[in-house]
């Protein structure tokens, strides 16, 4: 094995990176592998290409003549780019994407053959897809799944592939994907929003929800991760100890993308213009060999698309530069996680963005409106949206010091914070004439439209507000962010929507005036839902303790987190908006305690695999050249030995505690593992593996890091941090 190390080690060393070279102006190379508009406009007849658009714009249904036009032409604009096959592209609840190509070829009668691609193809296919996690769903029902088209997100060609997402449902309706109940939180969203915005312009008439995600990653050598089964087999290092220079200089941060990277990013970006991804920012992280994409924000369900698509193209390109790219949250111990910044926000048909301070007070009124109304949200929703964020490996960042903590908060800086402490303050009831002006004037009319302490300052809050948009940072980088923005628009929907009731209540039946209703409620929201705003650092001890006193959730463990996903409230507020039944919700919390369950178990058993069959032996056969050396000296020096080989006999010593400590660890992991697995409930085998299996892998760990340190170097069959996280 440690010759398998060397030999990687000089491999990635002699590795010459080629220098990408761009095909062209990122302008003129967007959305070209794309079937947008433009495309559209070009190859469908101006029948096909209204039912498309109107489909995409109010979500009319496309009839079969017009699917027959639209897949001919795609059809038509795929063979032009000399694609061979189509697939049906889509995120089942593995969290990654799933695709069955199918060629256009087939056979005629006469033996021939053709290129071929109707309607029925396009808007339904029924992949063989049992194997994918229904959490019972479709057990239960003996229903199969299907896929069905979403034309709101654009066909896309990857090589030569013609890719078109879709949703993916049972037969008997249930979602078995992210993206359906997404679909339906943007709809219902856009509905409530859409009438909270008439009470502002009647113009209105649909309200699109945003979203830009940042993306972390890591790169390391693929060389140097194909000796590392931990990394191959989990996405993270099991063991390994830490490098002597790790990320304490601060010199990675920002600093010069090293030339590697730099090509890789290249020819990402390069795929990303091809696939219609804006992909705009990159720079290094703080880790060595850690890196950011951000794209430019998108309608949030095309967003959700484009991220998914990114880290399978991420995975593809970092080959061709013989790079691993490492999306887990935490690949490396004591070294900086990565996470996705959910950055979210609402914006009408008529341009203006709800989270944007506008110029005028009633604009800022608005603003306010939408900004207050997200507070309540996420307030009266916290654990819920923790829960969004929860998996096995994104466990390592939330609370773990470093990431944004396992408590929800909402961070939205001086100015905002004096707005609304002033708006606490308004009368009771009706207002008088000179209250409303003063209000008009001194409050909302003063809210400047940039934000100049731009209340991004504060890192460690896991939602903050930044000036025209809230940021989501608490997802991890691995995750398929349509789980969090599921939640985030529906909670938003149905606090919009108590919203207008509330305020068409005191119109109504009060005859209050719109603003006055307004001002009247937005006082007691912000006042029911302050104990959400936090200013202060979010890493710290103290906020646990302060946290704790104002009744916020701290669940620190996936198997904890995830109980408000079935809560009696979750359940009523997916019912209540359409979003998901209470069988989806089940099913999904069934499947993601599996999920965390098979993560430990995998983890668990790559461990004492490693432990026992690569580090017992070399620190054996390393205990060995020890024992060979102190007998040498007892040969040569006689009783002077005890005093020549004191050194080497106390690490003879040392390496077999260790070697104890591993292999009794590792039997009792295993015993750990057996009784767990013997539960038939699957919250209490999820709990079983977070605090019975969880922690031997720390322990087992702690040996095997030790003897990192005590065996000599040659032996050592892993590659160690030094080298994946500075060999560039
Ligand atoms: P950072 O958070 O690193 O300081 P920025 O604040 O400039 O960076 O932007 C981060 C992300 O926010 C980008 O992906 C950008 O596209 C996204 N973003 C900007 N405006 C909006 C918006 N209105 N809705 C959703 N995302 C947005
Ligand atoms: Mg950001």
């Amino acid at each position: 094995m440690a010759s398998l190390r060397f030999h990687a080690l000089k491999e990635s060393i002699s590795y010459k990176s080629k220098t990408f070279v761009e095909a062209g102006r990122r302008s003129e190379l967007f959305g070209t592998n794309v079937f947008n508009e433009s495309t559209m406009r070009q190859y469908l007849t101006r029948d096909a290409f209204r039912g498309v658009m109107s489909a995409i714009e109010d979500g009319s249904k496309i009839n079969r003549s017009v699917a027959d036009q639209v897949a001919s032409s795609m059809k038509d604009w795929a063979l032009s780019k000399g694609v061979t096959h189509y697939t049906h592209w889509f995120q089942p609840l593995t969290g990654t994407t799933a695709e069955k190509h199918d060629a256009f070829f087939e056979t005629t009668e006469n033996g021939n053959a053709i290129e071929k691609f109707g309607g029925s193809q396009l808007v339904q296919q029924e992949p063989d897809a049992s194997s994918f996690p229904s959490g019972g769903i479709r057990n239960t029902f003996e229903a199969r799944g299907y896929t069905a088209w979403d034309p709101t997100s654009p066909a896309f060609i990857y090589e030569t592939t013609l890719c078109i997402p879709t949703i993916f449902v049972a037969y008997t309706g249930e979602a078995l994907d992210y993206k359906t109940p997404l679909l339906r939180a943007l709809h219902a969203v856009d509905d409530a929003a859409t009438d909270v915005c008439r009470y502002f312009d009647k113009n209105v008439k649909k309200v699109t929800s945003s979203m830009g995600w940042e993306q972390e990653y890591f790169l390391v050598d693929k060389n140097l991760v194909a000796c590392r089964p931990d990394v191959t087999l989990t996405g993270r290092t099991l063991l390994g100890h830490s490098s002597a220079k790790g990320q304490q200089l601060d010199d990675h941060y920002f600093g010069s993308i090293p030339n590697r990277a730099l090509n890789f990013m290249r020819d990402l970006e390069n795929q990303c213009m091809l696939l219609g991804i804006p992909a705009k920012t990159r720079h290094n992280e703080v880790a060595p060999n850690q890196f950011e994409i951000a794209p430019i924000y998108e309608e949030a369900n095309l967003s959700v698309d484009h991220n998914s698509l990114l880290m399978d193209v991420m995975g593809r390109v970092a080959s061709r530069h013989n790079l691993k790219v490492l999306l887990h949250e935490k690949p490396f111990a004591n070294m900086n996680g990565s996470g996705k910044h959910n950055n979210w926000s609402l914006s009408t048909d008529t341009g203006v963005n709800l989270l944007k301070p506008g110029k005028t007070p009633m604009s800022n009124l608005q603003f306010l409106t939408f900004f207050v109304n997200t507070i309540k949200a996420v307030y009266e929703n916290e654990e819920l949206l923790r829960a969004t964020v929860a998996s096995a490996s994104n466990d390592h960042r939330l609370g773990a010091n470093e990431a944004p903590p396992a408590i929800m908060s909402i961070f939205i800086g001086e100015q905002l914070t004096k707005v609304l402490h002033d708006l606490e303050g308004v009368t009771k009831g009706k207002l008088s004439p000179q209250e409303k002006t003063d209000l008009k004037l001194n409050v909302v009319g003063k809210i400047p439209d940039v934000l100049l302490d731009n209340t991004d300052r504060n890192r460690t809050s896991p939602f903050a507000f930044t000036g025209n948009k809230f940021e989501f940072r608490a997802v991890g980088s691995m995750a398929n962010c349509g789980n969090p923005m599921t939640v985030l628009n529906t909670i938003v929907a149905k606090q919009l929507k108590d919203f207008k009731v509330e305020v068409d209540a005191l119109v109504d039946g009060k005859n209050f005036k719109k603003d006055e209703a307004i001002f009247n409620i937005l006082r007691e929201y912000i006042k029911s839902s302050r104990d959400i705003l936090f200013e202060g650092n979010g890493y710290g001890e103290e906020w646990e303790k302060e946290a704790k006193k104002r009744g916020l959730s701290n669940n620190k463990t996936t198997p904890e987190a995830l109980k408000a996903k079935i809560a009696k409230s979750t359940v009523a507020l997916f019912e209540d908006m359409k979003v998901m039944s209470k069988i989806e919700v089940e099913a999904r919390y069934e499947i993601e305690m599996e999920a965390y369950i098979k993560h430990i178990q995998i983890e668990s058993r790559v461990l004492g695999d490693v432990a026992r069959n690569h580090i017992v032996p070399t620190a054996v056969k390393y205990q060995n050249i020890l024992i060979d050396n102190v007998k040498g000296l007892k040969e040569i020096f006689g009783k002077d030995y005890e005093d020549l080989a004191k050194e080497q006999l106390k690490l003879i010593r040392a390496i077999s505690g260790h070697v104890e400590g591993i292999n009794g660890k590792v039997t009792k992991m295993i015993g750990e593992r057996k009784q767990a697995n013997a539960l038939a409930d699957v919250a209490k085998k999820a709990e079983a593996y977070c605090e019975k299996v969880k922690p031997f892998l720390d322990d087992i760990r702690y040996h095997c890091d030790k003897l990192e340190l005590l065996v000599d170097d040659e032996l050592w069959p892993l590659t160690k941090y030094r080298e994946m996280l500075f060999i560039r």
